[in-house]
């Protein structure tokens, strides 16, 4: 499937032609469940893993008394979602239907009490990025990106990933039963297997990145008047609103753009290794728009999402979250893709 994301309002560098040099594409990914192969760039889906190379296992202390105290094991998750499915579907053709069925119940509660899990944790596939479907920096010699975690919360009470980089053309033999967490910290961290769409928009700053001449000229209202208020009723009030939400940064899974600022205000992301400032590399995102990225859901995209499938709402395929919707966004050293990445949450 294509995803089309609708032509921007209006062309921002005829209002602020300071603005065009700054432009940066992005490759949207639009996630959307289904049943990847090694061969498939993808979300949670299996991965092109030589056999002959060990599984990374995360090694760190994890901490029982964090909460939520309720871990799943992947499979519990699975059921889980099932059930959620089942529900939704049940009370789509019968509004009336309970909620859920006697089974389900019994279910959720038996899973509720999985002991914690002391000891090293395989990581789990998160996102697997072919050069041919997705361009992203990458070392020499190097085509495909393979991103796992560790489906607990680390120092920064989100996942910890880990990058591998490999040339796809000498993994001829593939490792087929890989293992998998005995348990994770929430259901949310275990990845909807997904597969991607990509399509190439153009990015500018955030606002908080643009000198300040620039970012007075953004507020400026009088510099907007030339701009039909229809093509952007929502926010016809507030120029910043409407740069930022509309103009800027497109929402949810992408690689490359501009760094998606929320949580902090912008702030230096020097290389651990060189120091070189990094640049974004891949989001994964909570959502693929909310609401302030209305004008991003692409031309595909139904309305109207009820009943959703899998329980995605409001643009939620891959069913991770973040902190409570926010998006994890790696940044990658741009002389050298191999040095240490930054993770970012905004
Ligand atoms: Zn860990
Ligand atoms: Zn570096």
């Amino acid at each position: 499937m294509n995803f089309t994301t609708p032509p921007r309002p209006f062309d921002v560098t005829a209002l602020f032609p300071q603005l065009a040099p700054l432009a940066r594409t992005a490759t949207r990914l639009h996630p959307r469940p289904g049943s990847p192969t090694v061969h498939e760039s993808s979300v949670g889906g299996p991965l092109l893993w030589p056999a002959d190379e060990p599984w990374p296992y995360c090694d760190r202390p994890h901490d029982s008394r964090a909460e939520p105290p309720v871990v799943h094991t992947p499979d519990d998750v699975r059921l889980l979602r099932r059930d959620r499915a089942a529900a939704a579907e049940r009370r789509r053709l019968d509004p009336e239907a309970p909620q859920w069925a006697p089974e389900e119940r019994a279910t959720w509660e038996r899973l509720a009490n999985r002991p914690w899990f002391d000891g090293p944790i395989a990581l789990l596939p998160v996102a697997q990025l072919y050069a041919r479907d997705v361009p992203f920096p990458r070392p020499p010699g190097a085509d495909l990106l393979q991103v796992l975690w560790c489906p607990f919360d680390h120092e920064t009470a989100h996942p910890r990933t880990a990058l591998f980089w490999r040339s796809s053309a000498t993994v001829t033999d593939v490792l087929d039963a890989r293992p998998e967490p005995p348990v994770v910290q929430r259901d949310c961290y275990l990845p909807e297997p997904c597969l991607f769409s990509p399509e190439r928009v153009t990015e500018y700053p955030d606002p908080l990145e643009l000198d300040e001449e620039l970012q007075d000229q953004l507020e400026d209202e009088s510099r907007w008047e030339s701009i039909d208020p229809a093509l952007y009723s929502a926010y016809a009030d507030d120029p910043g609103e409407l740069y930022l939400n509309n103009l800027s940064t497109a929402p949810g899974w992408k690689t490359g753009g501009w760094t998606r600022w929320s949580l902090t205000d912008p702030r230096p992301r020097p290389c651990p290794e060189c120091e070189t400032e990094q640049v974004p590399l891949l989001t994964l995102a909570s959502s693929e728009w909310d609401g302030g990225s209305g004008t991003w859901i692409a031309e595909e995209d139904p309305a109207d999402l009820s009943p959703p499938p899998l329980g995605a709402r409001d643009g939620r395929f891959t069913l991770i979250d973040i902190v409570g919707g926010y998006n994890l966004q790696l940044h990658v050293c741009p002389a050298d893709p191999s040095h240490p990445h930054i993770e970012l949450v905004q």
